[in-house]
C-alpha cells in the first residue's frame, strides 16, 4: 500500500518537507499542490529580482520531481469556496491519507494608523510581488513619487530600498522586467528615508544587506540616531557606521536611516500622501518628513483563505504543527511570518519525524485515490512537465542582461504548459 500525502504549497516549507518525508519512509507518494501553476512560492515571488543567487535554491528542489518522483499539481487553491477555491480542505482529506498545509502568510501587516488608506501608500508584499511579476498584481501599477518613506527596519524593507535606489544597469543578470526598470528610472527618485521603531541594534536586517548597499553606484547614505561608537559591537551598528561613512560622490539620491521612531499618522491633500509623522519612542519628540510615497514593510500576515486560528486552537501539538493524525501545518503557514528560506528546513525535518511516527502509531487504512481524483475532476490543473515548459517559454528569447522574462497572466502560464485555460 502507497500511504498518499498532499502538501499544499509548493514554497520553501513544502519542498523542504516533501525533501525530508522522501527520507524517511518509501512506501509513500508526495503530491505538492499548488494555486499558481508554477513552484516555489517565494523564492520565485518574495525573493528580490536582483538576488538571483538566492533563487538559485530551487535547482535544489526540482531534484524533488525530476529524482524522488514527488508529483506537482499547480493551478489548484484549497480553502474555503468563498476565496475562490477550487477545493475544500475536507474534500482534499479525502483524496489523501495526509495532508499538510504549507500556505504561507501573503497578506501584509497594517500599520494601523490614521492616513494609511491615502493614495501613495503601499504595502512591502504587493510591491515584492510586482516586482516579481506575481498574476495577482498584473496590471496594478504603483505610482511612486521622488520622496519616499519606508516604514520598517527587516530584510524586505531594506530589499524595497535597493531596488528603489538602484539605477537601471544594476540590474543586469536579474530577471527585474524592463518596464520595471524603466517605470523606476522614470520615477525620478531623489530621497528614501527608512524609519525603524526599534533602536538600531535591534533593527532587524542582516549586516550583509546593508554592506550591500554600499557598492550602490549613485546612492549617499546618511545614518541618524546611532549610539555612540564601542568596541566589539554589534555587527549591525558596524555596518551601519561603515554605510554612513561611504557612499558615491556623484550620488543622485539620498537615504536616510532613522531609528526609533514610532508610526504616528500620515496626512495628505487631495487624497494623497504628503507626510509621514512619527514620534521618539519613549519621547515626546516628533518627527515630520514630507513624501509623495509611504511604503509599508513591517511583516506579513494570514490572507484568511483558510481558517488557521481554529486549526492553530485546536492542534494537539500546535508548536509541531499537529493538528491531528493526518492533518498538518508546516512553514510561515505553522509558525507565522519570521525566517528565511533555510530556517524552514530544520521546521521541515522535525515535522517529517512526528508525521512518520504518527504513520506507524495510526497506520492509514489505504488505497487514497490522491492526484488522479483531483486530475479527474480538474482538467485545468498543471505538472511538473508544464512548468518545465512554462520555465523554457521564460527562459529562451530573453532581453539583454536578464536571465528571465516572467510570464505574468496565468492564462498565458497555461497556455505555455499546455494545460486547459482557467475555467474559473
Ligand atoms: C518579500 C520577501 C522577500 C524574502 N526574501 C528572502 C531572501 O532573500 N532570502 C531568504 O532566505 N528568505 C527570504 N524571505 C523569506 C522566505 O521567503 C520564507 O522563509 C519562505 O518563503 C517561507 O516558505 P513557505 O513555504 O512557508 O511559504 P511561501 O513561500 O509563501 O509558499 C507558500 C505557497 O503556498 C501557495 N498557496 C497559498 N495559498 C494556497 C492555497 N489556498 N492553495 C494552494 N496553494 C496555496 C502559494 O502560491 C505559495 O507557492 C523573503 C520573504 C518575503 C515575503
Amino acid at each position: 500500500m502507497t500511504v498518499q500525502i498532499a502538501i499544499v504549497g509548493a514554497g520553501p516549507s513544502g519542498c523542504y518537507l516533501a525533501q525530508a518525508l522522501g527520507k524517511l519512509r518509501d512506501d509513500i507518494h508526495i503530491d505538492l499542490i499548488d494555486r499558481l501553476p508554477v513552484p516555489y512560492g517565494l523564492v520565485r515571488y518574495g525573493v528580490a529580482p536582483d538576488h538571483q543567487g538566492t533563487k538559485g535554491v530551487v535547482r535544489q528542489f526540482a531534484r524533488l520531481f525530476e529524482k524522488q518522483g514527488v508529483g506537482f499539481v499547480g493551478n489548484l487553491r484549497i480553502g474555503d469556496p468563498e476565496h475562490d477555491a477550487d477545493l475544500t480542505l475536507a474534500e482534499l482529506r479525502e483524496f489523501y491519507d495526509v495532508v499538510v498545509l504549507a500556505t504561507g502568510l501573503s497578506a501584509d501587516r497594517k500599520l494601523g494608523i490614521p492616513g494609511e488608506e491615502l493614495d501613495g501608500i503601499f504595502r512591502a508584499g504587493f510591491l515584492t510581488r510586482h516586482w516579481n511579476d506575481h498574476p495577482d498584481e498584473a496590471g496594478r501599477i504603483p505610482g511612486l513619487g521622488r520622496n519616499v518613506v519606508i516604514v520598517g527596519n527587516g530584510n524586505v524593507a531594506i530589499d524595497i530600498l535597493r531596488i528603489l535606489a538602484k539605477t537601471p544597469h544594476e540590474f543586469e543578470g536579474s530577471d527585474l522586467a524592463d518596464t520595471h526598470t524603466q517605470r523606476l528610472s522614470e520615477a525620478g527618485l531623489q530621497t528614501i528615508d527608512i524609519v525603524g521603531r526599534s533602536p538600531a541594534d535591534a533593527a532587524r536586517f542582516d549586516p550583509v544587506m546593508i554592506r550591500e548597499l554600499g557598492k550602490l553606484s549613485a546612492t549617499r547614505f546618511v545614518v541618524e540616531d546611532l549610539p555612540p561608537a564601542e568596541d566589539g559591537e554589534d555587527k549591525r551598528l558596524a555596518a551601519l557606521r561603515e554605510l554612513g561613512e561611504a557612499g558615491a560622490s556623484d550620488a543622485d539620491k539620498t537615504v536616510t536611516f532613522r531609528f526609533g521612531w514610532v508610526p504616528e499618522r500620515a496626512t495628505g491633500a487631495d487624497g494623497t500622501v504628503s507626510e509621514a509623522h512619527f514620534h521618539k519612542a519613549g519621547g515626546g519628540e516628533e518627527l515630520v518628513i514630507a513624501c509623495d510615497t509611504l511604503i509599508t514593510a513591517i511583516g506579513f500576515d494570514d490572507d484568511r483563505a483558510m481558517d488557521r486560528e481554529a486549526l492553530l486552537s485546536r492542534a494537539v501539538d500546535a508548536e509541531a504543527g499537529a493538528v491531528e493524525p493526518g492533518l498538518y501545518l508546516a512553514g510561515w503557514f505553522k509558525r507565522g511570518p519570521r525566517g528565511t528560506i533555510p530556517e524552514n528546513r530544520a521546521d521541515a525535518q522535525e515535522l517529517a519525524k512526528r508525521i512518520a511516527a504518527d504513520l506507524e502509531a495510526h497506520p492509514p487504512a489505504g488505497d487514497r485515490p490522491g492526484a488522479t481524483a483531483i486530475r479527474a475532476r480538474f482538467d485545468t490543473v498543471t505538472d511538473y512537465e508544464g512548468w518545465l515548459r512554462i520555465d523554457e517559454a521564460e527562459t529562451a528569447d530573453v532581453p539583454d542582461g536578464r536571465c528571465r522574462r516572467k510570464l505574468t497572466l496565468v492564462e498565458d502560464m497555461l497556455a505555455a504548459a499546455g494545460a486547459k485555460r482557467e475555467t474559473r
